[in-house]
């Protein structure tokens, strides 16, 4: 294949990429986007193996490294718990992060094969994006790791502080900028690899004192650092293909961190400066004498279901862990049929990833035009007869509003708590993700329907099939 096919056959996978982004922001359109995704991958593989200078060996090299890496992305694939999902993504930016740092060493130890100069005398251009990807690349890496073991619970969630630690991070931070001054001055490889090691350390330092809460938006920030980092080293390598696509985790990782800030109502300093998702403060303090709570039965919600004219349902996290999607689909068509009017309420942070509630209510074949995002539904609520509250707890919980001091607050929540009638669903008394209390459990308009989510819903399913 000559150099001008190649560069069309990169130039067309990228616009591949830039339709699969397109595509997976709306639910209707994401599985046209993934296989946008899926030709534009094939025809950067069939693209790389064909391009000139590609000798057999290296051509064994990357279907090696494809099957290796085909082989366990397909077993981690068909394991993975949906609910697990977050820490997956941030064990798989370790790996981008870390094949930064490869190539950089690669890079500076055999530049002949990159073009960029001989072995102790590389292009001062290639330093400063060898020494870019590689600082990313390890920040990535130690940073993903940390938020794997923090998010798989292999490590507590809370926030690791101690004093002086942003001044700490303040001073590595400049001292690696002089690092990389020098290491481009001189391409010295004890410089490289001191820069390696500062900026794992530099890594590990940034994500200990994020609290568990904070997880996703670290996870979409490092999914940002780790295209930058891919960018940093398309550059290094002279591809196209690898910049472009860099970019475009980098800008999207970036965007993603933004929505989500917006969600939780918080800037992106004060997520990065940590120390939020510590215990729960006054509000869980003040647990203990909030008074008694009405318990229901499923029998008592299908017939208040029955008869109201509408309901919204609001899942949460509970909802993914019982796999109850499916069930409550057949509740909602049950209450059509009696004539009740039925919408889906859904967080932007609700469950554990951006996106949760929506893939899952899209495997279960809810019409997408009964599932409405916060800003449209808010309103609704004061109208409805019944807020069905399945697995969800921090998103409604109204200490966001109320309680400057709660680890919450800020937060744009549901106001389930306008409805009628609110139920419950969830398996006892505990606090959700956030450690906060929810006192929307002891309000005289709630009904505790206590149980796991898929078994309560069944059990409600069968009541209004009587
Ligand atoms: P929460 O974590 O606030 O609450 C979930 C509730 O589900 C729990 O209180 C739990 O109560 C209940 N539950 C768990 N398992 C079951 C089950 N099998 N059956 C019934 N109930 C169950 O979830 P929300 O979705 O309301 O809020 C999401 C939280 O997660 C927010 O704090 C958000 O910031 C955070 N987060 C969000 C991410 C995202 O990107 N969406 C990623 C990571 C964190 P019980 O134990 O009593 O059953």
């Amino acid at each position: 294949m000559g150099a001008t096919v190649s560069t069309l056959a990169y130039l067309a996978a990228s616009v591949l990429f830039i339709l699969a982004l397109r595509g997976l922001s709306h639910p209707e359109t994401s599985r046209q986007g993934n296989v946008f995704g899926m030709v534009g991958m094939a025809i950067a593989i069939v693209a790389t193996l064909f391009r000139p200078g590609m000798s057999g060996g290296g051509v064994a090299l990357v279907l090696l490294g494809l099957a290796a890496g085909g082989a366990g992305g397909y077993v981690i694939a068909q394991r993975i718990q949906m609910t697990a999902l977050p820490q997956l993504v941030a064990a798989f930016h370790s790996l981008v992060g870390m094949a930064a740092v490869f190539v950089a060493a690669a890079a500076l130890y055999a530049p002949e094969s990159f073009g960029i100069g001989t072995r102790g005398h590389v292009k001062t251009a290639s330093l400063v994006e060898m020494s870019l990807g590689l600082a990313i690349g390890a920040v990535t890496f130690s940073g993903s790791v940390i938020a794997f073991l923090k998010l798989d619970g292999r490590m507590s969630g809370a926030p690791i502080l101690f004093r002086n630690q942003h001044l700490l991070n303040l001073g590595l931070g400049i001292l690696l900028l002089l690092l990389v001054i020098g290491f481009v001055g001189s391409g010295s490889e004890a410089l490289f690899w001191l820069i390696a090691l500062l900026s794992f350390a530099l890594g590990f330092l940034l994500i200990i004192p994020i609290g568990g809460a904070d997880m996703p938006v670290v996870v979409s920030m490092l999914n940002s650092y780790s295209g930058w980092a891919a960018a940093g080293i398309g550059f290094t390598v002279g591809n196209l293909l690898l910049i472009i696509t860099g970019a475009l985790v980098g800008a999207s990782g970036a965007i993603l961190s933004y929505i989500m800030c917006k969600g939780m109502n918080r800037s992106i300093v004060n997520v990065l400066l940590g120390g939020f998702g510590t215990e729960g403060g006054a509000a869980a303090a003040a647990r203990a004498d909030r008074g008694p709570v009405k318990v229901g039965s499923p029998e008592d919600a299908a017939f208040i279901m029955k008869n109201a004219s509408k309901v919204i349902i609001v899942p949460g996290y509970g909802m993914a862990v019982a796999q109850a999607q499916q069930v409550v689909r057949e509740m909602a068509d049950l209450l059509k049929k009696e004539g009740v009017e039925v919408k889906y309420a859904i967080h932007p942070v609700a469950g554990r990833m951006p996106g949760h509630m929506n893939v899952l209510l899209a495997e279960a074949n809810v019409p997408y035009d009964e599932v409405f995002e916060l800003e449209e539904i808010n309103p609704e609520f004061a109208e409805a007869d019944v807020a069905y509250v399945i697995g969800a707890n921090d998103v409604t919980n109204p200490a966001a509003k109320t309680d400057p001091s709660s680890p919450i607050y800020g937060m744009p929540i549901l106001d389930v708590e306008k409805a009628k009638t609110v139920f419950f669903v969830k398996r006892s008394m505990a606090s959700g993700y956030a450690g906060v209390d929810n006192e929307l459990f002891y309000r005289p308009n709630t009904m505790m329907l206590f149980g796991d989510a898929k078994k309560v819903t069944q059990e409600i399913v069968q009541a209004l099939q009587r």
